[in-house]
């Protein structure tokens, strides 16, 4: 067991100033802390903690990291409180064990292994400071080294499993080979114990030949590699079990075909060294292309560096390389910790701070960061970019775009509670549906079998099916209103004509004209009479086939309906939002021009009537029969307006004003002009514009002329 003096020891050697005291009394405190508890090992549960103090020494972490590693557990084992830690350690130190503790407490045992890589980047992402998940991974590294201790099967193998899926991944995600490797073997031995010991034996069995090979091999480089006057080191190992399993199942091989199960790596003093070697190695050994790698020219996103080549041997034998600088090789072991280790850069000689001025050059195409902090935290973002982790109230790992909202999640889980959506609740709380989800919120929706979903909803929503599934409900709404308007016109011009529309609905006639429209089935055509495509009586023409006699009827009957409406051509300077091809018609009560809030309002047969949003009518018009309208400003039409002139009489009055109206743009359609006996005209014109603005300018200009002294539009 790991004393607290050879922690200390460890730590001085980089961190050679004061300050270690800070460790000493995490060590104090954490001892009493932890007194009278034991692991299951036996021994006192101050081991764990001592354990997992030593590996963050180990990959050289500042001072603050070693105090929080020591007390990792007290908050969740211990009597220690929030507000002691941080009155005693200060809050960084808080924060660490904290976000420790947090993780701790998430419990996945509901999780499925598709949803492994949400887990992963969702611890990462909860551990707002990179030291977090390091003594994370320090602690589940202890744990399995420990693993033989726990009772029961199923356990070790549930811990084991869960080290696989998610903790092996984060390690080598953040580069730290070393502790993924650990982690993935000891994995592999407890979930499958007799291909582990297969694997130990056939190792085992040639094991004197191999290592004969591996020292030949090593000799044999060396030599050549002094003879072209480079130093280096070579190292010769086995691959770790899990990785040899693993290919073993991946490429279906027996062992006795997996020739590159030793590995052999040259360490050296500068980067075109290690080129220099490859360019040796590759003129000595035939290599096989597709096996090589220059991660040095572009390094993993996790700083990971080195030239990986395969070539064939002098026995035939495939031999696996790797070839980098010392520097790189220490990344390698210890991964985005051997950047952390260097926060307190100043007690590192310039030299090693200048070999990782590439790891700046990383980030610095990306973002301009120099503070060491701020570098750890881009590389944080960096990894896990886009996304937010969300807990369902079962525990599920569910993940959203960054800026989702309740309703977005909703509709992830399945499209009906999306619909039906009327609350949300975060983290037991209730919130407004519009709120922005952070990763770790554990998410509740409220729903209710009579809600349906809102179009305000689209205005913040940010997934696509959220916004996919909201369009379509409106628009089968939509559907179903024109259907049961539809029915209903339909119903009583059948009536008129002593017709029952209801049993003619499945007569073949009903079937001719469904045909007869272009449409799918009857639905089609009713919902088109709703929309106001077709009109009742084409239908009734088609059924009946008394195509001549109707027609007179027809326009009589038509006439008598609009009364002096005119019938006109469906407009294409206003669309209706979602429906293409309505008949619409512009109300005379209020007569809107472009550039005027508008809205359409659904009519008993005849399309859809625009009014300008202020028009009493439209005030006045039932809200379910109301639709959204929007001028198409790409159709150059003039509409007709009503103006009033006031003025007193003159001499060429009327000339003047016909002619200045005419001079600006506008057409006069008709004038009605009263003189009164003390000499006021009241003049009204309907004259066509093109919009909004066209009407101000004719207004305004109307006014200059002498003797007038008001003109307003007639509502
Ligand atoms: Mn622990």
């Amino acid at each position: 067991m790991i004393r607290i003096n050879d922690i200390l020891d460890k730590v001085a050697k980089y961190h050679p100033e004061d300050g270690l005291d800070i460790i000493d009394r995490a060590y104090i405190y954490s001892a009493k802390a932890h007194a009278g508890q034991v692991r299951l090992s036996g021994e006192p549960y101050l081991s764990h903690p001592l354990e997992v103090a030593g590996m963050l020494a180990d990959i050289k972490l500042d001072t603050i990291s070693v105090a929080s590693a020591l007390l990792h557990d007290v908050l969740e084992d211990t009597e220690a409180t929030e507000e002691e830690i941080e009155k005693i350690f200060g809050p960084e130190v808080l924060h660490i064990v904290a976000g420790v503790t947090k993780l701790s407490k998430l419990n996945f045992s509901s999780a499925q292994v598709r949803e492994a890589e949400s887990i992963r980047k969702m611890l990462l992402a909860m551990s707002n400071d990179i030291r977090v998940i390091l003594i994370k991974l320090a602690d589940r590294l202890h744990n399995m080294r420990t693993l033989q201790f726990h009772k029961s099967e199923e356990k070790r193998r549930k811990i084991a499993q869960e080290t696989l899926d998610i903790y092996a991944p984060i390690a080598s995600r953040l580069g730290i080979y070393k502790v993924k490797n650990e982690l993935e073997n000891t994995a592999f031995k407890y979930l499958h114990p007799d291909e582990y010991n297969n694997l130990v034996n056939m190792v085992n069995r040639d094991k004197e030949q191999r290592e004969k090979y591996i020292e030949t091999v090593k000799t044999f480089i060396k030599k050549k590699l002094n003879e072209n006057n480079l130093e280096c080191e070579v190292l010769g190992r086995y691959k770790h079990f899990h990785s040899i399993h693993h290919k073993m199942i991946s490429q279906n091989l027996a062992f006795e075909e997996i020739y590159d199960i030793i590995a052999f790596r040259i360490i050296l003093d500068t980067i075109s060294q290690c080129y220099e070697v490859l360019g040796l190695l590759h003129a000595l050994w035939k290599p096989i292309d597709i096996k090589f790698k220059d991660y040095i020219g572009r390094p993993k996103p996790n700083m990971y560096q080195s030239l990986h080549t395969t070539v064939i041997g002098p026995y035939g034998e495939r031999i696996e390389f790797q070839i980098r600088t010392r520097e790189m090789d220490k990344v390698a072991k210890s991964g985005i910790a051997a950047h952390w280790s260097y926060k307190e850069g100043k007690h590192f000689d310039k030299k090693i701070t200048n070999a990782y001025s590439w790891i700046k050059n990383i980030i610095e195409n990306q973002v301009n960061v120099r503070d060491p902090n701020e570098f750890l935290e881009n590389v944080r973002l960096d990894l896990f970019p886009d996304e937010v982790y969300i807990f369902t109230p079962n525990g599920d790992i569910k993940s959203l775009p960054k800026g989702a909202t309740p309703i977005d999640f909703a509709y992830l889980i399945h499209t009906e509670v999306g619909n039906q959506c009327v609350g949300a609740k975060i983290n037991g709380r209730m919130v407004p549906l519009k709120s922005v989800l952070k990763t770790g919120n554990t998410v509740e929706i409220i729903t209710s079998k009579k809600h349906h979903p809102s179009k305000d909803w689209l205005n913040f929503v940010i997934t696509v099916k959220a916004r996919s599934r909201i369009r379509q409900w409106i628009k089968i709404q939509e559907k179903e209103r024109s259907l049961s308007l539809g029915r209903e016109m339909c119903d009583k011009a059948f009536r008129k004509y002593n017709l029952n529309f209801n049993s003619l609905l499945k007569k073949e006639e009903m079937k001719q004209a469904v045909n007869h429209f272009g449409f799918k089935n009857v639905e089609d055509l009713i919902a088109s009479v709703g929309y106001g495509k077709i009109t009742p009586l084409q239908i009734i023409r088609t059924v009946t086939r008394q195509t001549e006699t109707l027609a007179d009827e027809e326009s009589s009957l038509l006439n008598k309906i609009i009364g002096r409406v005119k019938k006109k051509k469906p407009k294409p300077g206003v669309t209706v939002k979602g429906i293409d091809d309505v008949l619409l018609k512009f109300g005379k009560c209020c007569m809107p021009v472009p550039g005027e809030p508008i809205t359409g309002y659904i009519t008993r047969g005849f399309g859809v009537t625009i009014h300008r949003v202020n028009c009493v009518n439209a005030l006045k018009m039932s809200p379910e029969r109301q639709i959204e309208v929007e001028w198409n400003i790409e159709v150059e039409e003039t509409y007709p307006v009503k103006i009033l002139v006031h003025s007193f009489d003159r001499v060429g009055l009327m000339a003047d004003m016909a002619a200045n109206i005419t001079k600006n743009g506008a057409n006069i359609n008709s004038v009605i002009s009263n003189t009164r006996d003390d000499g006021s005209v009241e003049s009204s014109f309907t004259i066509f514009v093109k919009n909004a603005e066209h009407l101000k300018k004719v207004l305004k200009e109307l006014k200059k002329i002498k003797m007038v002294h008001d003109v307003i539009r007639i509502k």
